[in-house]
């Protein structure tokens, strides 16, 4: 790796920056192979402002005690998302492949927006969107781009939808637009509300929290406003599936837009053990997926596809008198979602599956269900604590045996402390729980077993 000695022209402003740039390669070749740290940890402002100093100024710190800052100082203060137990939120295990392109991607300083100034790259990221496209079993002739995560996916397919509809039905109903959800949908179904200004409907969850197809009947026969409905593929706190089949039959009949969000769990389309679950998907009108979340991608990276891409170029093509020139012939990213400017993020997903191939990135995210389920077959056998539910994808909630919301406040933080383990507590229909989410294929069962001994 060091024998790689970059060399070119001293610039006439920036002077020689052979040594830096050697430094932050050499720097992340050592993060992409090392252990993670699982002490490391946020720290208040005021300790970083102390311990940083003045890092900015007129003549400059050079990099290597910038560098020496960041690594001794900075990136010890950030969460390890890829440490094997960090089980909190939705953590994410890039592939040493896809990390090491990310830097590549960065240096080839392509802009993504355009055919025209990155075709390449952009015939990559359409190469990997295309794999999505197949595992929900679209029409070829689906399409999208990356955009910078599911909340940015959300809001340019609900924006596709809700222009859509106007155009369809001539014009803004009487009242106002209307989408429909659960109160399991991620929150930034409500933010892209909000910055749609559209109101949001909530159809009832049955008692297995999914939205079905007869709730969502009853609320479209009262709600003809409602332009679309975003079901769940992998809801964040529970990693539930939405009834999708019978949800696109009332799409269907009502004529309303079906969005699903898979940011979570719509890796799981590529685990044949849990496939089933999203049986209907393949009548969708637009998905999103999250490759930084369970598709081993570096952040910030969301897939998100439409069956019918040209409803969303008619939506969010931008024209001004200087993009007059662009060509228009080929499909430009920038044209399929709310954005002009972008790096081409999809390209370490795109050189980690060419790498691995597709066979391992099933494996992997079937790695993560298998341990879920392992997980969820202990805690049901031990004696101090209870399963809340059986994971239908790799995210489960259990209970500590008379435990009160502060003693698991108190125990989660000791263990993040402690870094034995991450793992907060969540709330399940009013009730105190924790929970785990597994996207990182080595995590092990028996040591997270063993890391929830701490709760006896
Ligand atoms: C994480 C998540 C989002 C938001 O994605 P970001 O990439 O964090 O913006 C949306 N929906 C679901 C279901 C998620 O899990």
């Amino acid at each position: 790796m060091s024998e790689v000695r970059p060399q070119g022209r001293p610039h006439a402003v920036w002077g020689d920056e052979t040594e830096v740039v050697q430094l932050a390669l050499d720097w992340t070749a050592k993060r992409m192979v090392r252990e993670t740290d699982p002490l490391s940890t946020a720290r208040p402002a005021a300790e970083l402002a102390a311990a940083v100093g003045e890092a900015i100024r007129p003549e400059g710190i050079g990099g290597a005690e910038a560098l020496r800052i960041f690594d001794e100082v900075l990136e010890p203060a950030t969460r390890a998302q890829d440490d094997p137990l960090n089980l909190a939120y939705i953590a994410a295990a890039p592939t040493r492949a896809a990390v090491a392109f990310d830097l590549v991607t960065s240096a080839a300083n392509i802009f993504g927006g355009l055919w025209e100034s990155g075709a390449g790259a952009i015939f990559a990221e359409n190469q990997a969107l295309e794999w999505i496209v197949e595992l929900l079993d679209w029409p070829e002739t689906a399409g999208g781009a990356f955009v910078s995560g599911g909340t940015s996916g959300n809001l340019s397919a609900l924006m596709t939808a809700r222009e859509t509809a106007k155009t369809r039905r001539g014009g803004r109903p009487a009242g106002g637009w209307q989408l429909a959800c659960t109160t399991n949908a991620h929150s930034s179904i409500n933010s892209a509300a909000k910055a749609l200004d559209v109101d949001v409907v909530d159809v009832p969850i049955d008692d297995r929290g999914h939205m079905t197809g007869a709730a969502l009947r009853t609320v479209l026969e009262q709600s003809p406003n409602v332009f679309a409905v975003v079901a769940s593929a992998g809801t964040t706190n529970e990693g539930l599936v939405d009834d999708l089949a019978d949800i696109a039959d009332v799409c269907e009949e009502f004529g309303v837009w079906m969005h699903v969000d898979g940011a979570y769990g719509g890796a799981g389309l590529a685990a044949p053990s849990i496939r089933h679950i999203f049986d209907g998907i393949e009548r969708a009108d637009s998905f999103i997926v999250d490759p930084h979340k369970w598709l081993f991608a570096p952040y910030d990276c969301c897939a998100l596809v439409y069956r019918e891409p040209d409803l969303a170029r008619a939506v969010h093509s931008q024209h001004a008198s200087y993009l007059d020139a662009i060509d228009r012939s080929e499909s430009n990213p920038s044209e399929v979602a709310l954005h002009l400017s972008r790096r081409v993020r999809g390209l370490p997903l795109w050189f980690s599956l060419a790498t691995h191939g597709t066979d391992k990135y099933r494996d992997a995210i079937e790695a993560s269900v298998t341990t879920a389920r392992e997980v969820a077959k202990a805690i049901r056998a031990s004696d101090y604590l209870e399963l809340v539910r059986e994971p239908e994808l790799s995210v489960l909630l259990f209970v500590r045996t008379g435990w009160t919301a502060e003693q698991y406040s108190a125990w989660s933080k000791q263990a993040a402390h402690d870094g034995i383990i991450l793992c907060v507590p969540t709330s399940w229909r009013g009730q105190s729980v924790l929970r785990l989410a597994f996207v990182n294929p080595d995590t092990e069962a028996d040591k997270v077993m063993a890391a929830l001994e701490t709760l006896r």
